[in-house]
């Protein structure tokens, strides 16, 4: 099928890790920008590959360039529903090719090519290419397919701002619907390539960790593709409404995760919260002396209250595991009502960065909004502490309370 393209093509390469030492140059990224895009169009020119900005051959070693992978597909069977899907595709499609790493999804793509596969010839237009051949084998109601890659950064930041007001769009569309209106849930075993125990769970209350599968994604997956890696599940019986925990959503977990995770809290980073495979978009994690919950994402790059960065977080939490008091999840989760609402949803929360201040800051109840402090007012625990006595935070009183039956106690 790849007899033009100068480098191997196929599922083994999916785990292959581009490391700086060989690596040629880096696209997106988060010291730089970019997006990926899924469109489904009434019409596309079937086969056509067009690179906007410099391809690989006039890129020099160790650079960093802004990319944008944009792919319109036409089909009678297709819908806009099936976008986020076929989009979420993109990462394991790319990564078939040996010599090109592809690492999360919408715009937090972080992509590498490596020396050799520069060396061997392979060029932006190739991976058009694969992409084109692999999605049309992998979706059949994918009738024609055009891929676009951009790598100008004037044409990547003009995509960049189109994808997020789709993503916009697709996330906005699930918010009016909650746990209480479905009786059917959905479960991702897509990750346990790499996190063989993980399972998501997805309700319209809680979209995928990744961020980029809502409810109505999973819906659609599942309709096009009932065999695979997206299922639904019965929700059950409710048997904790605060926490989130269905017996529809245990029996999926216990089952797809081989046994090994018996029930999971949906909303709730304690005793039992989801599982985290490592494509989360942030971190949730508990703050034992402050008795309350931190949030990190992808982007923050400095020290968090625990002493350790996102990177090293990420590592102690991922690979499918439920670790008690940390949870992986998404950007758009903290938007949903229930958001970590067993533990007191924002009233908890007591630091995040900046950058995800902004982008969740409507959904930050009003009376909270400069009570939590970023990394500009405080990142130690001493320093956090003694920005929320003085703003007093809701947590403060929690401590008291806490203090009082103590003493009771005693
Ligand atoms: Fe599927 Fe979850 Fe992986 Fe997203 S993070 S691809 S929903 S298993
Ligand atoms: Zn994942």
């Amino acid at each position: 099928m790849f007899e033009n393209i100068p480098v191997n093509v196929g599922a083994a390469y999916e785990g292959e890790r581009i490391r700086s030492a060989n690596m040629f140059v880096e696209l997106a990224g988060p010291k730089s920008i970019g997006a990926e895009l899924v469109r489904v169009k009434e019409d596309v020119e079937d086969g056509r590959i067009k690179v906007i900005g410099p391809d690989l051959d006039e890129m020099k070693q160790g650079e960093r360039h802004p990319f944008g992978i944009k792919i319109e597909i036409a089909g009678k069977d297709l819908e806009e529903d099936l976008e986020g899907v076929i989009e979420r595709k993109i990462h394991e499609l790319c990564n078939y090719v040996q010599g090109f790493m592809h690492l999360n999804q919408r715009d937090q793509i972080w992509c590498r090519v490596s020396v050799e596969a520069k060396e061997a010839g392979f060029r932006l237009k190739h991976l058009g290419e694969v992409l084109i051949a692999l999605f049309k084998e992998e979706f059949n109601i994918i009738d024609k397919i055009s891929v676009t890659l951009i790598t100008d950064e004037e044409k990547v930041k003009e995509f960049v701002e189109e994808a997020r007001k789709v993503y916009e769009k697709r996330d906005a569309r699930v918010r009016e619907l909650s746990e209480e209106d479905v009786d059917v849930f959905y479960g991702c075993v897509m990750c346990q390539s790499f996190a063989p125990t993980h399972v998501c769970i997805v309700t319209p209350d809680r979209p995928a960790l990744c961020g980029a599968m809502n409810w109505f994604d999973c819906r659609a997956a599942h309709k096009i593709d009932p065999e695979g890696p997206i299922f639904e599940v019965e929700k059950g019986e409710v048997i904790d409404e605060i926490r989130g925990e269905y017996s529809g959503a245990n029996d999926a977990v216990l089952e797809k995760s081989q046994g090994t995770i018996e029930k999971v809290y949906l909303h709730s980073v304690f005793e039992y919260p989801h599982t985290s495979c490592g494509c989360f978009e942030a971190i949730a994690f508990y703050i034992p002396e402050l008795d309350g919950i931190g949030i990190v994402h992808r982007n923050y790059k400095g020290e968090t209250p625990l002493g350790i960065p996102f990177s090293t977080m990420a590592g102690q939490c991922s690979g499918g595991k439920q670790v008690e008091g940390f949870c992986g999840l998404s950007i758009e989760y903290m938007r949903s009502p229930k958001f970590l609402r067993a533990d007191g949803g924002y009233e908890r929360i007591v630091w995040m960065p900046k950058e995800i201040k902004e982008m969740v800051f409507d959904f930050i109840p009003e009376e909270l909004r400069d009570k939590i402090p970023t990394e500009e007012e405080a990142v130690t625990i001493e320093e956090i502490k003694e920005f929320l006595k003085e703003k007093g935070h809701p947590i403060v009183k929690r401590w008291k309370e806490e203090k009082e039956v103590t003493k009771e106690k005693k």
